[in-house]
């Protein structure tokens, strides 16, 4: 019996909140526009001693990176994206999770990603890319193609929404078969059709036939993303449940 190694963890938005549906998990994924944050020495070390022994990742603050045309706007966005890297090496957070624009990337866009990736590498910050709401596969196969040493974040709301308001543009088994070897995180959440980052249990979307066509053996962190915190449990147990079986079959 072969041991699987992902790991299940929990989104915030703000570190410090506390609710009783919480459960306290030993992987966390945090944002840096959470607002205890701030790019302070003074925040960063509270951070850090609260979240101690934590496996940490992080969100960018930017939003579709390379969506603005201005050359200051894409500068700003650049430089606030190594400021997060930096961040990251500071509290420890082994990736940071970034959205790039929805079309295919220009070739002055993918010299500066590319750039990105080697600091981002020099720094041992993982930087990966999560697909977009509504994302077009065969834009996000063309990024991929054009940065082999890119990774991504599956975001299971996402890919729902981009399948059932048909903007994937593909065949989802063509789109896994072809992302599979890069996938090394999971956002998860359910999509039912209008809302989205609910529950698992809400999804219409089969999330256990796309974990499996993924390779789990690639996929380090299952980071659960949800709106309201009332399915966080049946989530957490259904993806459990999901890995254990994983584990006898392997
Ligand atoms: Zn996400």
């Amino acid at each position: 019996m072969k041991k699987v190694k992902t790991k299940i963890g929990l989104k915030t938005w703000d570190i410090f909140y506390e609710d009783p549906k919480k459960i306290d998990m030993d992987v966390s994924e945090i944002i840096s526009s959470d607002k205890n944050f701030g790019f302070k020495k003074k925040n960063l070390d509270i951070i850090k001693q609260k979240l101690k022994g934590k496996n940490l990742s992080m969100h960018t603050q930017t939003t579709m990176v390379f969506t603005y045309k201005e050359k200051t706007l894409q500068e700003m966005e650049i430089n606030i994206l190594k400021a997060e890297i930096l961040a990251c090496k500071y509290l420890g957070c082994k990736e940071l999770i970034v959205h790039l624009k929805q079309n295919k990337l220009t070739a002055q866009e993918i010299k500066l990603l590319s750039g990105l990736l080697k600091y981002s590498k020099k720094n041992k910050v993982e930087f990966l890319y999560e697909v977009n709401e509504n994302f077009n596969g065969k834009n996000v196969l063309y990024n991929l193609e054009k940065l082999p040493q890119l990774k991504v974040n599956l975001d299971l709301c996402h890919l729902g929404m981009a399948v059932m308001n048909k903007t994937l543009n593909m065949d989802l088994e063509e789109f896994l078969r072809k992302v599979r070897k890069r996938v090394i995180y999971i956002h998860a959440s359910g999509y039912d059709g209008e809302k989205g980052h609910l529950g698992l249990n809400k999804s219409k979307l089969d999330w256990k036939n796309v974990l499996n066509k993924l390779d789990l053996n690639k996929i380090k962190k299952i980071i659960i993303e949800l709106l309201k915190l009332d399915d966080l449990k049946e989530t957490n147990k259904q993806i459990e449940e999901y890995l254990k079986s994983h584990e006898q079959v392997n």
